[in-house]
């Protein structure tokens, strides 16, 4: 990647940005005349859900400066609230002047659940599944081989018992974790086959019946973590000390670790990320979401999903981990044009690496959030990305969004309000 051409991105037009990212070597001069092409058919909408109709577009823009692991990336982004690709840019770029983002991926296993009920004997269903073990991984493998053959696979088995619960009038359940290798897939569906596949055996060997075979999005097994550390003198802002900034930023991440209410806005922050480029890729931002949130509340309180701390040198540390089983194949990956598009932008060649550049992004967000709210406040920077919106919703057209999202920006209420009357000025 040859960095130079991408400088100044966001002033280029969008012919430029294309032609950019080819001469930066990160687009081949191909994608720039797949426009049309990178849009959804028909048919292939047809194909791809229940009852289509339309297709329902959003914007994919690219966030700069991530240096992840070493390595430089254009990051896709689909998303159509204005502000977080600006966010995410600029909160990797200090970070990249820090030395970029260093990530830890963990082995990529997921978890498939039967959930048995009825058992008669708990204790004896127990001893004979853990007796059957190989057994029950050989069943499972057997009902989907490709997976094997691509060296993954069912690796382990455990069981958890949950006790009935009278106040809730819930039953014993008994159920079996099979922890399974994906590969380069999420595995939805190589899961939801190999735990159809046991679940008869299973009921046999515990004398149960079964109410329910299918995958956990809670991806406990398949973790990923980004860290960056950062230099006080990094951190400085008008009036505010990088000390300051720093310490600010600390204290904004532990009332996110307290209280759940601020919790909660501190993740969707994080999120605003994570679910952009997600999506991008073509991969289920609901199954991530889903994990994310679970993730965050494991302590038993939700809580913060990132902490900030200072090092001892002084610096600004920041970590976030989280459950990310993406996939580099599978689902709608391969099929979608735009998600190959993404692909070919982010050129990431596994989904471990998909996986270290998310978990990045999601810390970029973080950060940028942070800095902004213990600072000048998250609207300064927010509104002014919103005034085009704004602008757009007053009935603003070519030349006049621009003329009424510049006087916006000064206007003593930025709101519909004001746009309205702004548009009328500049139109009588
Ligand atoms: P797919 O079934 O679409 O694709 C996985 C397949 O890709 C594998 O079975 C394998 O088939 C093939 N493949 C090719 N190369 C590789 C490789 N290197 N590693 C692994 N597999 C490879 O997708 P998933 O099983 O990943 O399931 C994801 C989909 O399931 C998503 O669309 C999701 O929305 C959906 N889903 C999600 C649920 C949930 O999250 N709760 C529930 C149900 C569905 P082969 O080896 O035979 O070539």
């Amino acid at each position: 990647m040859d960095k130079a051409y991408l400088d100044k991105f966001y002033k280029k037009s969008l012919t430029e940005r294309m032609d950019a990212l080819v001469d930066a070597n990160i687009l081949s001069s191909d994608d720039l005349l797949l426009n049309e092409g990178l849009l959804l058919s028909d048919e292939l909408a047809d194909n791809m859900i229940e009852n289509y109709l339309i297709t329902y577009q959003l914007p994919l823009g690219a966030a700069l400066n991530f240096l992840v692991d070493g390595k430089d990336y254009v990051v896709p982004m689909a998303i159509e609230e204005p502000s977080v690709i600006a966010a995410a840019s600029s909160g990797a770029k200090i970070i990249a002047q820090a030395g970029g983002f260093k990530t830890t991926i963990s082995e990529r296993i997921m978890i498939g659940q039967v959930a048995l009920k009825n058992i008669p004997d708990i204790s004896l269903a127990k001893s004979n599944l853990t007796n059957h073990k190989k057994d029950i991984l050989k069943k499972a493998n057997a009902a989907h081989p490709s997976i094997v053959n691509r060296g993954g696979g069912a690796k382990d088995l455990s069981i958890r018992v949950i006790e009935q619960d009278e106040e809730a009038a819930t039953p014993e359940f008994l159920i079996v974790h099979i922890h399974i290798a994906t590969m380069e897939a999420m595995g939805a569906n190589i899961i939801n086959t190999m735990m159809e596949g046991i679940t008869g055996y299973l009921e046999t060997l515990t004398g149960g019946t079964a109410l329910m075979s299918i995958l956990s999005n809670y991806a406990t097994e398949c973790l990923a973590t980004a860290t960056c550390q950062i230099p006080v003198h990094l951190l400085k802002r008008n009036d505010f000390s990088g000390e300051d900034i720093r310490d600010r930023l600390i204290e904004a991440g532990q009332l996110a670790y307290v209280d759940p209410y601020r919790a909660v806005t501190h993740n969707k922050g994080i999120m605003n990320g994570i679910d952009a480029i997600v999506l991008a890729s073509g991969n289920d931002w609901r199954a991530i979401s889903a994990g994310v949130h679970a993730y965050a509340s494991r302590s038993g309180q939700y809580r913060a999903l990132s902490s900030w701390r200072k090092a001892e040198n002084g610096d600004l540390i920041g970590d976030l981990t989280l459950p990310l089983p993406v996939g580099s194949v599978g689902g709608s990956i391969s099929i979608h044009p735009a998600a190959q598009f993404s692909k070919r932008l982010l050129g990431y060649q596994s989904a471990k690496e998909l996986e270290a550049v998310i978990v990045s992004v999601g810390l970029a967000q973080n950060f940028s959030a942070l800095k902004a709210l213990v600072t000048e406040g998250i609207q300064k920077g927010h509104m002014g990305l919103q005034a085009r919106s704004l602008a757009i919703s007053a009935g603003a057209t070519g030349k006049a969004i621009e003329q009424v999202s510049e006087q916006l920006k000064y206007a003593k209420n930025m709101n519909l309000a004001t746009a309205k009357e702004l548009l009328q000025e500049i139109l009588s």
